[in-house]
């Protein structure tokens, strides 16, 4: 599995890792050997949030935290409704706990809310100055609401800013990745995959996709991750809770395309400009 520096953090982190967004719906026999068969595979970066299954994911996750802390780069996210300063540092508590584990390698604000970002990056550096946290992010932040976040934090802290991106969403593209370039934060493409709506082959899109796929031995899963792993400084992080899916994933880390390749999916999945930015 390729690694690459992730953000300003000082850690070379696998370009891939692992979404849980909905797995509490997944048989939990299945998902949890599924993200252990990722693990073993390095795909240890695994990415949850307080939001997702109204912490049942969280407390799925824990015994497979309490296993394998030591290996992973456990990432998780506090509501923007609880991102007041004690409401952030109460919802880490709730997060380590549900998580069975004394720390979080990254803690991330999952979308602008209403209270003060100021207040949040100060809960934010206590939950770190504590050891509660080894750094801490943003989600789903524009361009304006990123160098704000910047200038309050400072820099160097903003480790990485997760946002929408797939074959049929590169909005990203035009303003956030070269900002966040710019800035040293890391992006990291959550529904990389589309989260469940994936070009097949009846679109005209979705043809070429698997055409190409098929003359690299490759599924156009796989192809598709490694489309948006072409760009230093862009992690993605699927969701899988089948073993074949979570190794197939696993594989396209190592997938390099080629200028053939890579011209044919733009032309084909064009990066198209939008107005605000996009969000699940
Ligand atoms: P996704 O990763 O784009 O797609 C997940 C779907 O793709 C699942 O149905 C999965 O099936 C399927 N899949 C995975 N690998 C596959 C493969 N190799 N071949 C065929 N199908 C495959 O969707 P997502 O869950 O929306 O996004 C990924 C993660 O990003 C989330 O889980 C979450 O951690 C994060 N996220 C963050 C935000 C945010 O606001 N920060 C928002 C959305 C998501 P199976 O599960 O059946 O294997």
């Amino acid at each position: 599995m390729r690694t690459a520096a992730f953000g300003p953090s000082q850690i070379d982190l696998p370009v891939l890792g692992q979404g849980t967004w909905n797995m509490e719906r997944d048989p939990p026999g299945e998902a949890l050997a599924a993200l252990e068969a990722g693990i073993d595979a390095g795909l240890r970066h695994i990415d949850t949030a307080e939001l997702y299954g109204s912490g049942r994911v969280e407390t799925l996750l824990g015994p497979l935290v309490a296993r394998r802390r030591a290996e992973l780069y456990l990432v998780s996210k506090v509501l923007p409704s609880n991102a007041s300063y004690a409401g952030t540092i109460a919802a880490c508590e709730r997060s380590l706990k549900r998580l069975r584990t004394d720390r979080l390698d990254l803690y991330l604000l999952h979308w602008p809310g209403s209270y003060p970002l100021e207040d949040t990056i100060r809960a934010f550096e206590k939950l770190r100055s504590d050891g509660k946290i080894r750094a801490y992010g943003v989600s789903n932040f524009d361009v304006d609401e990123l160098d704000a976040a910047v200038a309050i934090a400072g820099a160097g802290r903003i480790v990485c800013n997760q946002v929408l991106y797939h074959l049929e969403e590169r909005a990203i593209e035009h303003r956030v990745i070269p900002r966040c370039r710019n800035l040293g934060v890391a992006v990291v493409a959550y529904s990389p995959l589309g989260s469940g709506c994936f070009p097949s082959a009846p679109s005209s899109r979705g043809a070429v996709l698997a055409r190409l796929a098929a003359k690299r031995g490759v599924t156009p899963y796989q192809l598709a991750l490694a489309f948006l792993l072409r760009q230093g400084g862009v992690f993605a992080i699927p969701k899988a809770a089948r073993i074949q899916h979570v190794l197939e994933n696993a594989a396209a880390g190592e997938l390099v395309l080629d200028a053939a390749e890579l011209s044919a999916l733009d032309a084909a999945f064009p990066a198209k400009r939008k107005r605000g930015l996009p969000m699940l």
